[in-house]
């Protein structure tokens, strides 16, 4: 390392805050710039943005701001709850629940102004109804099940509505939607196969904006974008393909802060279960932050294992035997003392350590590494 670049990371982003111990940094400057990345790919279908699970646990308050703010003018969330907060943050924004209509929950719709998504033909007959009685055709989406088994209306939930006369009058149809199971795999033989049954089953249904893709579906060409795109883990820095690198910038930055170095001998174990026996005489940082913050226990490292690994500037600290709920143990035996320091940052997601390569080490996806963050470490919303 060079004289400037060698220069310790200190004090963090906290700047002197002395208190904090572990900090998430949501840069909102990223979020708007893979909204627009997300909205060049898919032009001239217009893109929408999901935000459902507090925009995948980065808070919906501060992302729907910011999205509006880019022009974003249509929102899903999952649950009427979380359209109910947002159309307080949004009052223009068109507000899809992709979780449907519950039985008698019509009127709170109407109230909020919000769209459901109709996943059966139960529902569409229950909107058709509610409709009726006030005597306003209102929007809604229908969901047509494609191939993935989870919502939306089968073959014969289709052949049901069809035949009832006079339904596309009593209703504002105003989007068809259907949901890619596999679009994660490029290559996999499914996706065209949804795509082509999408196009026979939307063919029964009267002239409305087409959307089949989520984030992976945007990367799998024009064919998949429809009139309208639905992304989510993209626009928070999650790479929704399973293979290679995420074209998305990082918009999650977790740091904890060193509580004490400590240094062991050979042969002494470290943290819960004592799975890791140290091979050599060790110096230990005590972080914290643990999987109360997201970090998943499968991150742990026993003997012989790899697990996270955390990063003091440029400088490696693998983690050292178990996660526990508040803190880890990090190596930093070959750390450069000048960047491991009581009260020292850690970086535990950010520019080295990305959503997906946590989430690849824990055995899971990108979406449950931001789900999971938590909600102790201290917020930082930057770039807004
Ligand atoms: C969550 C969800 C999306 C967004 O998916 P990403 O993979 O996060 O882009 C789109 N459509 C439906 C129906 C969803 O449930």
């Amino acid at each position: 390392m060079s004289g400037a670049a060698a220069r310790p990371q200190n004090p963090g982003p906290a700047g002197n805050d002395t208190h904090q111990t572990a900090i998430l940094t949501i840069d909102l400057g990223a979020l708007a710039q893979n909204y627009r990345d997300l909205r060049e790919r898919a032009r001239p279908a217009e893109c929408a943005a999901v935000v459902k699970a507090d925009a995948y646990g980065l808070g919906m308050a501060q992302a729907a701001a910011v999205l509006w703010r880019t022009g974003c003018r249509t929102y899903f969330v999952a649950t009427i709850g979380e359209a109910i907060d947002l159309r307080t943050l949004l009052p223009e924004a068109k507000i899809y629940v992709l979780n449907g209509l519950m039985a008698g929950t019509a009127a709170a719709f109407h109230a909020y102004n919000l769209r459901p998504v109709l996943n059966s033909a139960r529902e569409v007959r229950e909107w058709a109804g509610y409709c009726t009685h006030v005597r306003e055709a209102l929007p809604c989406a229908v969901h047509l099940d494609t191939g993935m088994n989870r919502l939306g209306l089968s073959a014969a939930d289709i052949d049901e509505i069809i035949s009832i006369a006079d339904l596309w009058q009593t209703v504002a149809l105003s989007l068809v939607v259907s949901h890619l199971a596999c679009a994660d795999d490029c290559a996999h033989a499914k996706n065209a196969q949804q795509r082509a049954r999408f196009d026979v089953l939307r063919a029964m249904f009267p002239d409305a904006p087409a959307s089949l893709a989520n984030s992976a579906g945007i990367l799998l060409g024009r064919d998949y974008h429809y009139d309208l795109v639905r992304p989510g883990v993209a626009l928070y820095g999650g790479h929704p393909q399973r293979q290679g690198e995420s074209p998305f910038r990082s918009v999650v930055h977790l740091m904890g802060r060193i509580l004490q170095i400590r240094d062991a001998e050979i042969g002494e174990t470290v943290g819960y279960g004592a799975t890791r026996t140290l091979d050599r005489p060790t110096r230990i940082a005590v972080v914290s932050a643990g999987y109360a913050d997201g970090l998943f226990r499968a991150l742990s490292a026993g003997d012989g294992e790899t697990g996270l690994t955390g990063y003091l500037g440029p400088y490696p600290a693998p983690i050292l035997g178990r996660v526990s709920m508040d803190l880890i143990s990090v190596d930093v035996t070959d750390v450069p003392e000048a960047f491991c320091q009581r009260g020292a940052w850690v970086e535990l997601l950010g520019p080295n350590v990305s959503a997906h390569a946590m989430a690849a080490q824990a055995g899971t996806i990108d979406y449950e590494v931001l789900t999971s963050l938590g909600n102790r470490a201290s917020r930082r919303y930057i770039g807004s």
